[in-house]
């Protein structure tokens, strides 16, 4: 990477994913509406700009790390961010977006040879903190090949397949993630009314078949000590899990249970409200703390 990289969108993984690229020496000027996010990034080194428009504007390289497609499509379709983008320039999704919107803003950047490449991740904000997220990648060899140095400080990158490919997985990885949680919630709340300590129960559970990143990881680190402070909002994972539904109507998939969990996920969301974090399903399912 030689020229500058713009990065769009400093949240919760947008703060430290462009950190751990401002430490691997890249030039990185980011821009998010949050006064608070970009002075977060000048604190560690990197450069702000007002608008996207100006972060981009001479930039090899685009990063977006946005809540929804719909924020992805504005920001690339925005005619002034459009004009600042020079031929070749390569921009990577890293957000969770959906696959259709996807491959139709590739096709539309096309036209104007911009090259797109989705690169959501999976980690959380400890994995980009750590710079040991998953990296699932959609796209053409040759666009990938000129993304994989650049994303190396992240973590490590898996080609799933085309343009899309990589929303795609990413959402059906999160359908699956959102099963696990609630089901471990679900089932952590049958051994407390039994009498059964849930530490005790989710230690049981991690050298046993029923162990997933939930148990390994949510339970002990977000859900047993009380502080239910992921990182990850509950409204995100409803609208990755609705992509997932969108993607088995589209190709025809039977998934009732799936269904079923998205319908729970969205009535929890609907009772908690939308400050509600991924882990709050646990005791919105039950799981009850004495202390
Ligand atoms: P977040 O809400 O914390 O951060 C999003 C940032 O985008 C905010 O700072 C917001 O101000 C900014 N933003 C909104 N509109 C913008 C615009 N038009 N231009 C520039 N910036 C804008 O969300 P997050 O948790 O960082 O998630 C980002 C994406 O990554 C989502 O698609 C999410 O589903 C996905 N994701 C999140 C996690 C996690 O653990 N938090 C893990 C994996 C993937």
């Amino acid at each position: 990477v030689t020229g500058p990289v713009a990065f769009i969108g400093l949240g919760n993984m947008g703060r430290p994913m462009s950190r751990r690229l401002v430490e691997a020496g890249i030039d990185l000027v980011g821009f998010d509406p949050a006064e608070s996010a970009r002075a977060a990034l000048v604190s560690v080194g990197g450069r702000v700009a007002d608008t996207a428009a100006a972060a981009v504007a001479g930039a090899e390289y685009v990063i977006l790390m946005l809540p929804t497609s719909a924020i992805v499509e504005a920001v690339l379709g925005d005619e002034a961010v459009l004009a600042e983008l020079a031929p070749g320039t390569v921009i990577v999704d890293m957000s969770s977006s959906e696959p259709e919107s996807t491959q139709r803003l590739s096709a539309a950047l096309a036209e104007r040879k911009l090259l797109l490449v989705d690169a959501p991740v999976s980690g959380g904000v400890a994995g980009a903190n750590a710079g040991t997220l998953a990296l699932i990648a959609g796209g053409p060899d040759e666009a990938i090949d000129r993304v994989t140095a650049l994303l190396a400080p992240l973590g490590r990158l898996q080609h799933v397949g085309a343009t899309g490919a990589g929303h795609a997985v990413k959402a059906i990885n999160n359908l699956m993630s959102a099963i696990h949680l609630l089901g471990s919630s679900e089932g952590v709340a049958i051994g407390q009314r039994f009498g059964v300590d849930p530490k005790v129960l989710i230690d049981t559970i991690n050298i046993s078949s029923g162990r997933s990143a939930s148990t390994e990881l949510k339970f002990p680190k977000f859900i047993l000590p009380g502080t239910y402070d992921s990182g990850f909002a509950m409204n995100l994972m409803v609208k990755d899990i609705r992509i997932a539904m969108g993607l088995a109507s589209a190709v025809g998939a039977q998934t009732p249970l799936s269904e079923k969990a998205v319908e729970l996920w969205a009535t929890a969301l609907g009772d908690l409200g939308p400050g509600a974090d991924q882990t709050d399903i646990a005791r919105w399912a039950g799981v009850t703390h004495d202390t």
